[in-house]
């Protein structure tokens, strides 16, 4: 029976996640595909369409994971990306994820999915926590009262993903009787008669059913109304949907989207009722949860605690690596001993060497070096997202954040930016505002990224041993204290206008799993691994020619291309302390990835015999080295921080904004830091 409903064979069948933001349906994803995406336990993590394969019966049968929404209205970049995907591309069966222990409003979205005529099966996710929580849900009797196949998972233990795929594949092309909700008398006479207008014009090139239709520009649903423009015959469509909303307005004293949405949470309300019973009491559970929170999210110990706990994580990942780092450093020595080595028992030319040694393996070494704390770091990070912790910091933060004048919801791009600002920058789709969205991707860079990391822990490793973790946390926190104070200027002068209030819901406490952790660090520090194989491994190189030549200049020496290039730009950095070719030099090739900072002054200090630490405790000082620091931190993003920013805004100027606007933030800082540490005498 199952076969009869399958495409045939040329066709792909299409399988679409969808879902309310955590419910669980990255990680149902992952096990229907045994891809590795990121789970996260709290909404937004998920802000593109991601695809991947299942094989069933011998068929590949393609699963996209879509952006979590609560609704299929059009408000967000997210909400709209996931309509519009389902909408146009039509998959077979959309398998709607359910977080089980929030049933009555997830099932929000579910009677869109219904009214919207689709395939739908049901994921009763978070199965586990309904269980241990003492709710008892009919799963069966929801199906019967939903008219569709609901099936009970447990994301984190891939437990139902067969069933899934099973009830995916067979599930019945449409449901007999269309699910329908009654929206009263009044709406329903208005959407019978736009309904029969629209059949009248003939259907709309990718429209879905007519009364979803009808409902969408009744309630004056933009894109909806967008797409009937375009259409012969749209507009008195248009003006007939727009006539009804105000009869309606006026008739009953409320406008439609309420009526609709008031008439849904009935419905759903009855379903609930009908096979949900909670226990009485909170549940023990619950109440453990809440004690917690009391604490976290106290209104004075809140943003101390949360300080603590990143000061925690940084001091904790620096400890751990010290003697990892040691060891990799040691390995290094080791290596490029042995080539040269076996080089020169090999009797290569001179100039093979120096390319190997003081160039690839000095340049990517350099980096490397800093993979312990890096990981370290991420783990860190990891285990307070994972725990549901992070989304409390955001809502410590919203408080915090909205007394300056931004959008609470902008604190989770910029905690992304923690990671990379790439996947940050795009992140920010969640933000319903264009104002608010723009305005977070502008600061989003000040946010300290991994690649900044490998900087910080070489300085701070020459210059400040006994308080590593609290001299790199202070940069982390500058960056975040300029976010806010930029965010604020730009707020005023660029984007005047109230903020809309933010809603999060908090996820519950949830034991972070280890394959969650994994993929974390797979994902963030592989994406560091990579950028060492590739851009890091050609900076150096490249750089490694470029102090080379022209013929007969010496290495690394001021004459050299590279010390003149560097030569031309270090008067401007003289004010902030470290007005030196190398560190010119470094900071512009920087630009292409913000670990090639510390690969070029690896390369250019290869040849001193006092190895990297050594030369820069010499020529540098504790001051000099923490204004460049600052400088690394904020001038100009990396080059693919730039190609986000520019993809997101589509706007070439604000691209130029955000570039130019750091780089003179950048240098101001770093003079400020390094003249004040003057005065204070520092030096
Ligand atoms: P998404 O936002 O819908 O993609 O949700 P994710 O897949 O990222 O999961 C959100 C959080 O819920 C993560 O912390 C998951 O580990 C957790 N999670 C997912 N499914 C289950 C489940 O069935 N039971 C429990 N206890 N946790 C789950
Ligand atoms: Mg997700």
């Amino acid at each position: 029976m199952a076969a009869k409903h399958l495409a045939p064979k040329e066709q792909i069948y299409t399988i679409a996640l969808a879902g309310n933001p955590n419910a669980g349906k990255t990680s149902i994803f992952n096990n229907l595909t045994g891809s590795r995406q990121h789970v996260g336990n709290w909404p937004g993590v998920t802000v593109e369409i991601k695809e991947g394969s299942v094989t069933y019966q011998g068929r590949r049968i393609k699963v996209v994971d879509l952006p979590g929404t609560y609704s299929l209205g059009a408000y967000s970049e997210d909400e709209l990306i996931a309509r519009d995907f389902i909408i146009r591309e039509r998959p077979d069966v959309v398998i709607n994820v359910i977080d089980g222990t929030n049933l009555e409003r997830n099932l929000y979205l579910t009677v869109q999915l219904l009214e919207l005529g689709l395939n739908v099966v049901i994921a009763l996710n978070m199965f586990d926590e309904v269980q241990s929580r003492g709710f008892q849900v009919d799963h069966l009797r929801l199906s019967q009262l939903l008219g569709v196949p609901v099936v009970p998972t447990v994301g984190t233990r891939g437990e139902g993903s067969r069933a899934l795929v099973e009830a995916a594949v067979a599930a019945p092309p449409r449901l007999e009787a269309p699910f329908r909700i009654d929206y009263g008398k009044e709406l329903e006479a208005k959407l019978a008669s736009l309904e029969r207008l629209l059949a009248h014009q003939g259907a709309f090139p990718g429209a879905p059913g007519g009364r979803w239709l009808a409902l969408k520009l009744i309630e004056g649903d933009e894109t909806a109304c967008t797409m009937l423009r375009r259409s012969p015959g749209g507009s008195s469509l248009l003006q007939a949907a727009a006539a009804s909303r105000e009869t309606i307005g006026r008739k009953l004293g409320e406008d439609v989207e309420t009526i609709v949405a008031d008439r849904r949470y009935r419905h759903i309300g009855a379903i609930a009722g009908r096979c949900l019973v909670k226990p009485s009491g909170g549940g023990e559970a619950g109440s453990l949860s809440d004690r917690i929170d009391a604490v976290v999210t106290h209104r004075y110990l809140g943003l101390p605690l949360f300080l603590l706990a990143m000061v925690a994580v940084f001091q904790f990942s620096f400890t751990l690596s010290g003697p990892l780092v040691e060891g990799i450093e040691g390995g290094m020595a080791w290596l490029v001993e042995s080539v040269a080595g076996v080089l020169s028992a090999m009797d290569t030319p001179a100039v093979v060497g120096s390319l190997l040694s003081e160039g690839v393996i000095a340049g990517v070494g350099s980096v490397l070096a800093f993979i312990p704390n890096i990981f370290l770091l991420f783990l860190a990070i990891s285990l307070l997202e994972d725990s549901g912790y992070m989304a409390r910091a955001a809502f410590i933060m919203d408080r915090f954040m909205h007394s300056l004048g931004l959008h609470g919801r902008s604190f989770i791009p910029l905690l992304l930016g923690f990671g990379c600002n790439v996947p940050a920058i795009m992140a920010t789709r969640t933000l319903e505002n264009k104002k608010d969205r723009l305005l977070t991707i502008l600061i989003n860079p000040l946010m300290s990224c991994s690649a900044r990391l490998p900087v910080y822990v070489l300085f701070v490793g020459a210059f400040y041993s006994s308080y590593q973790g609290l001299v790199i946390f202070s940069l982390y926190l500058l960056g975040i204290l300029l976010a806010v104070l930029m965010g604020r200027l730009f707020k005023t002068f660029l984007f005047p206008g109230d903020t809309a209030p933010f809603v999060m819901e908090l996820p519950p406490y949830r034991l972070p799993t280890l394959k969650g952790l994994l993929i974390h660090l797979w994902e963030r520090g592989g994406g560091f691994l990579r950028r060492a194989g590739t851009i890091i491994v050609c900076a150096s190189v490249v750089i490694w020619a470029l102090s080379n030549l022209p013929w007969g200049a010496a290495f690394a020496s001021p004459q050299s291309y590279l010390g003149r290039i560097g030569g031309l730009f270090a008067p401007l950095l003289k004010p902030a302390g470290f007005g030196q070719w190398e560190a010119a030099a470094a900071l512009i090739f920087g630009l292409l990835a913000k670990e090639v900072v510390v690969s070029t002054l690896a390369v250019v200090y290869s040849a001193a015999e006092t190895g990297l630490a050594g030369v820069i405790a010499a020529r540098w000082t504790p001051l000099s080295a923490y204004a460049f620091m600052v400088m690394t931190l904020i001038y100009i993003p990396c080059v693919a921080t730039i190609a986000a920013i520019r993809k997101e805004t589509n706007s070439w100027s604000w691209t130029g904004f955000a570039a130019g606007y750091s780089l003179v933030l950048g240098w101001v800082m770093a003079v400020l830091v390094y003249r004040i540490g003057l005065l204070l005498g520092w030096g």
